[in-house]
């Protein structure tokens, strides 16, 4: 048995819906799938974070020069990340070609959510 978790990741990575819109959409989803089983769980994340797609995972490149830049990715993540787990700066140089990016605009390969709010 799998179960299918749909993320609703927006642009800004630090934008919050506002609570009438965040039930909007539930409702709207409802409508669209409403065979679903196990019903629907709406979650509110309190800060940027990062949406791991677990098993779907592709790695991440450099959206400068191409580069494979995963091996160097799971530590800025750490130090990027507040004592909380969530993120507040996202800026990092990335150490293939040293351009000055955000961990948001990284290339994930397939599947990925940059740190952000999502819900
Ligand atoms: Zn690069």
């Amino acid at each position: 048995m799998s179960i299918t978790l749909l993320h609703l990741i927006p642009k800004d990575p630090h934008f919050s819906p506002a609570s009438a819109a965040s039930e909007a959409a539930q409702a709207q989803l409802q409508q669209l799938v409403p065979e679903a089983l196990g019903g629907y769980d709406v979650s509110d994340i309190p800060g940027a974070a990062f949406i791991d797609p677990g098993e779907n995972w592709c790695g991440v490149r450099c959206p400068v020069c191409g580069s494979d830049i995963e091996d160097w990715w799971g530590n800025a993540m750490d130090t990027a990340a507040l004592p909380d787990g969530y993120f507040d700066s996202l800026a990092v140089t990335v150490p293939c070609c040293s351009a000055q990016t955000d961990l948001n605009a990284l290339d994930y390969v397939e599947a990925a959510g940059s740190p952000g709010t999502a819900s």
